[in-house]
């Protein structure tokens, strides 16, 4: 069936079209990476635990300099032992400290950090793997996620997509995995007409609509879609992934936020 371009239905196919692109090249950002410094990139991708600290960086930065956080501050610390910086928070706090520091948030995050480490080591035996098994349910992963310090509903939904589409997880229940409630996704959703009102319940009923089985397989695309080519002051409908079928509500903006930087 065809859809008229501008219509709901028409933008939501691109998206998911956009989005299984994506899901099939193992696309992070564009470009394929978390960050654009390969030894970065590669501590991320080979140790579960990195990521999920690299969760806590996604905070108020830009999403490179978030990811490349948790290889920083292996290097800074001279280890990346969770019981080590358990057993010294001051030495976790001095290395988000020292010039250049770590991470706009640098008094917050050393908290998050250490806060995890020790989350880890008490209930999933270090290993954050564990936290996200094969098979595991969406939403056990997501309320696991969300009893660590520095993780909200935003960063879980993040971290559940991320695991599902670029470390190739098997997770059940996709059907009840969302879109992060992010700037981005919610600037594009307004001006692509799937929401009319910029509340967290649209953003996510609209992705179900778009995308029931897997609802938060728009994420990566839509948060992509909304830093490249939707951007706030100067939207580029012509090269946008979603110019030809969207109705180009540019006049739309999202009030009162707090920017996620990262995304992976
Ligand atoms: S950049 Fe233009 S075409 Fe793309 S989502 Fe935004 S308003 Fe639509």
């Amino acid at each position: 069936m065809s859809f008229p371009d501008g219509s709901p239905e028409a933008v939501a196919r691109a998206l998911v079209a956009y989005g299984r692109e994506l899901a099939e090249t193992g696309a992070v950002q564009v470009g394929g990476a978390f960050t654009t410094d390969p030894a970065a990139d590669a501590f991320i991708k080979s140790a579960p635990e990195a990521f999920l600290m690299g969760v806590l960086f996604t905070q108020g930065i830009p999403a490179e300099r978030a990811w490349s956080g948790p290889y920083l501050l292996s290097l800074r610390l001279g280890h990346f032992d969770l019981e080590r910086m358990v057993r010294s928070p001051e030495e976790v706090a001095r290395a988000f400290e020292t010039a250049p520091a770590l991470h706009r948030f640098v008094r917050t995050l050393p908290g998050w950090v250490c806060s995890a480490a020790s989350r880890l080591l008490d209930e999933y035996d270090g290993r954050a793997a564990s936290i996200w098994p094969p098979g595991a349910h969406v939403i056990d992963v997501t309320e696991r996620l969300l009893k660590f310090r520095g993780i909200g509903e935003k960063k879980a939904a993040m971290a559940v997509e991320i695991l599902a589409r670029s470390f190739g997880v098997p997770l059940a229940g996709l059907e009840c995995g969302t879109v992060a409630y992010d700037v981005h996704v919610r600037r594009v959703f307004l001006r692509a007409g799937l929401v009319e009102h910029d509340t967290a319940m649209d953003v996510h009923r609209a992705a179900e609509a778009a995308c029931p089985e897997a609802p938060g397989s728009l994420d990566l695309a839509t948060w992509l879609i909304g830093r490249e080519w939707c951007r706030p002051r100067v939207p580029d409908c012509e090269r946008c992934r979603l110019g030809t079928v969207c109705p180009r509500y540019v006049d739309r903006t999202v009030v009162g936020v707090g920017a996620r930087s990262a995304r992976p």
